[in-house]
């Protein structure tokens, strides 16, 4: 339990920054191609910037708890339940701000696909929230040893 706290908690914590060169990214594109102004488009990109800030410092305390207490606690999981989802939505609104486009990828001889910056995305962030431990797992941990609830039953 120890190791997996560790890798759902420190492990991740510098993703965030790579994840706001992401959001970067695919904002640019959104002004680049027009999408800038699709409302729902701009809500999308709006709350992906907060999910990444509220990331960001929720990375902080578990920092400060790990300072302070030596050991990352359960409550790894809600980070790890966070920013897995985060990025799975981010990986759709990168296909949202493609548009009709998202749906080439460039192939390469030989049958590999080349992904670019956000198909790369959208493929990879669909495996995140499985690997670490499922979300329905997470869920399992901060219900039962955060919140303290009954286990569930077998
Ligand atoms: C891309 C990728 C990379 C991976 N890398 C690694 C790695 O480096 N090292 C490693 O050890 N493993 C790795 N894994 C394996 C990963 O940890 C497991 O796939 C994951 O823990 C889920 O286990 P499972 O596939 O056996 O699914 P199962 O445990 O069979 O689960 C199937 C479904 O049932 C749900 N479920 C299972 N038990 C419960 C429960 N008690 N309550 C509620 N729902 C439940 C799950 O959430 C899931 O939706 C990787 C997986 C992927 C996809």
């Amino acid at each position: 339990m120890a190791t997996l706290g560790f890798e759902r908690g420190t492990a991740f914590l510098s993703q965030q920054l790579a994840f706001q060169g992401e959001l970067a990214v695919i904002v640019e594109a959104a002004q680049g191609n027009g999408k800038s102004s699709d409302p729902t488009i701009r809500q999308e990109l709006a709350d992906s910037y907060i999910g990444v800030q509220i990331m960001k410092y929720n990375g902080l305390r578990m920092l400060t708890d790990l300072v302070k207490n030596g050991v990352i606690g359960p409550s790894s999981s809600i980070g790890k339940l966070y920013w897995s989802n985060w990025h799975r939505t981010l990986g759709e609104r990168s296909m949202h701000v493609l548009g009709a486009a998202a749906s080439i990828v460039g192939a390469t001889p030989g049958s590999e696909y080349e992904l670019d910056e956000f198909h790369r995305i959208f493929m990879s962030s669909r495996a995140e929230t499985i690997y670490a431990g499922a979300s329905e797992i997470q869920r399992n941990i901060i219900g039962e040893r955060v919140l303290g609830l009954p286990r569930e039953p077998r």
